[in-house]
């Protein structure tokens, strides 16, 4: 159990866990359950859309299955609760690769499927009243060395040429207008599109307080330490907690980068990668104004990404300059108990030595905090039946990037389970399917190839 990635205890405190903490945030339903219909592992964003969307998906059916939400932590106390806020959909890089790895097709699906979110989330919190924070934006992605602008350009005229529909939302400002557009210090090239930027806790504490109300049970602090390896002869698998044993006809793990502590046979498949993240305050109530959200593109490996809140902070995180050297401090690492040492005073001064007009603005770094990814060997999520366990799901493995896959991938999962769909039947991308293909695949984790190239590179330039 030692080496296995199971959530650590102390994790480090985020912004958005650092205020008042939701009444459900310990919670623990009165009775612990012996047999349910559906365990679902996790209590961040895909663990509470998932229960979102099992129970939307049953009242049209008129159905009831029992479900139980186990969380080793705190509701949310995952990479949702430690997050950027960013709900940014990716119109280029993903949609480029999947045009030239695949086909049309596979980078639409890919594309739209992000952009969806922006709607789905949006409708989701203006229906339900979600005090969430949530702003309809446009981020703003921005290129300080002229091979990223170039790379990006390249793939959108790419994408464009090959008649995606979703790149239609992108509008390019080039080295001559980037600066003023920006307001980014040395810009070279920036890349806007429609994006949305929220308080994810909030959103899913909401998620979780009303799946609770409709009789899911909620039970935090409960790890589930084994999922056996087969079902019993009545289909039912045995789910080991400390807290006690419960049985289940299915079991879905929102468990993200830590899914290979039950499924070890997704070890190098979803693999825990630790991330860093700050809260920028100003001491003035109205600093200078920032309408959109960003990304800062330093070099092939250095990106950073920002959020402007309505109460004049700034969310960024990123830092990589620092650290992705160490391969060891983030790749691998699910401990989100302690800061990556090398890039703790990184955000320190940040928007003094990007933005202009912050320069006398006295931002400083208020909090800082990490958070464990699950970084997938293909880059996409897998999401769908485990392969060769029937009845157990997935829907796990949104990278650094989540906020715009997780709710509706959760939303196919739940017509598998409580439909019977089959996953060429929902509107999942077909690069997302979890499938034998993909589990057995003995290609190396992108992460890795991306990393040598980083390596060799700065060989070089010694
Ligand atoms: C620093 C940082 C910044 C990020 N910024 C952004 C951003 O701005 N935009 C964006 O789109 N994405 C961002 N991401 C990624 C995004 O947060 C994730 O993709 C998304 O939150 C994943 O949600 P999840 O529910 O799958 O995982 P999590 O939120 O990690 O939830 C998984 C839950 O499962 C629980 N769990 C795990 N194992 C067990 C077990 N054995 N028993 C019981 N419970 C278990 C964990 O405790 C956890 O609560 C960021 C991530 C980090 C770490």
């Amino acid at each position: 159990m030692a080496n296995k990635p199971f959530p650590v205890p102390n994790s480090t405190t985020s912004f958005w866990r650092s205020g008042d903490l939701h009444d459900l945030d310990s919670y623990q339903s009165e009775v612990f359950p012996s047999q349910v219909d559906v365990v679902i592992v996790g209590a961040g964003y895909a663990g509470a859309s998932l229960a979102h969307h099992l129970l939307e998906k049953q009242r049209k059916l008129d159905s009831k299955l029992s479900i139980a939400i186990l969380e080793a932590r705190e509701a949310c106390s995952g990479a949702t609760g430690r997050n950027g806020g960013h709900l940014k959909p990716d119109p280029y890089s993903r949609a480029g690769s999947a045009l030239r790895t695949h086909d049309k097709k596979a980078a639409e699906e890919v594309v739209s499927f992000e952009f969806q979110h922006l709607k789905a989330i949006g409708d989701l919190v203006k229906r339900e009243n979600i005090d969430c924070d949530f702003v309809l934006t446009r981020a703003t992605d921005v290129c300080l060395y002229d091979k990223a602008r170039d790379e990006i350009k390249a793939k959108l005229d790419s994408l464009t040429t090959a008649g995606i529909s979703a790149v239609d939302d992108v509008f390019y400002s080039s080295e001559r207008t980037a600066e003023a557009v920006s307001g980014v210090k040395g810009a070279r090239g920036a890349f806007s599109c429609t994006s949305a930027h929220l308080y994810p806790y909030k959103l899913i504490s909401h998620l979780l307080a009303k799946a609770v109300a409709e009789g899911v049970n909620l039970q935090t602090h409960t790890p589930v330490t084994s999922v056996s390896s087969q079902p019993d002869s009545e289909g039912l698998w045995t789910i080991e907690t400390p807290r006690g044993r419960i049985e289940a006809k299915n079991v879905i793990h929102g468990s993200n980068g830590y899914t290979s502590a039950l499924l070890p046979e997704f070890q190098d498949k979803i693999v825990p990668v630790r991330g860093i993240c700050s809260r920028i305050f100003t001491p003035d109530a109205r600093p200078p104004l920032l309408s959109n959200a960003y990304i800062l593109r330093f070099s092939d490996w250095e990106y950073d990404y920002l959020i402007p809140r309505t109460d004049g902070s700034i969310v960024v995180g990123g830092a990589r300059r620092d650290y992705h050297h160490d391969l060891n401090s983030w790749f691998g690492s699910h401990d989100d108990s302690s800061l990556i040492e090398s890039a703790s005073e990184y955000f320190d001064g940040y928007m003094q030595r990007h933005f202009h007009g912050w320069e006398e603005s006295g931002a400083k770094t208020d909090h800082v905090w990490t958070g464990i990814m699950g970084y997938t060997s293909d880059g996409y999520p897998f999401v769908g039946e485990v392969p060769r366990k029937p009845g157990q799901y997935i829907c796990a493995g949104f990278n650094g990037h989540g906020m715009p896959q997780a709710f509706l991938s959760a939303r196919a999962v739940a017509a598998m389970v409580v439909e019977g769909r089959k996953p060429e039947e929902t509107d999942l991308p077909m690069l997302y399917r979890s499938s034998h293909e993909r589990l057995d695949s003995e290609k190396q984790h992108v992460s890795l190839t991306g990393y040598d190239a980083f390596m060799s590179d700065r060989q070089a330039r010694i």
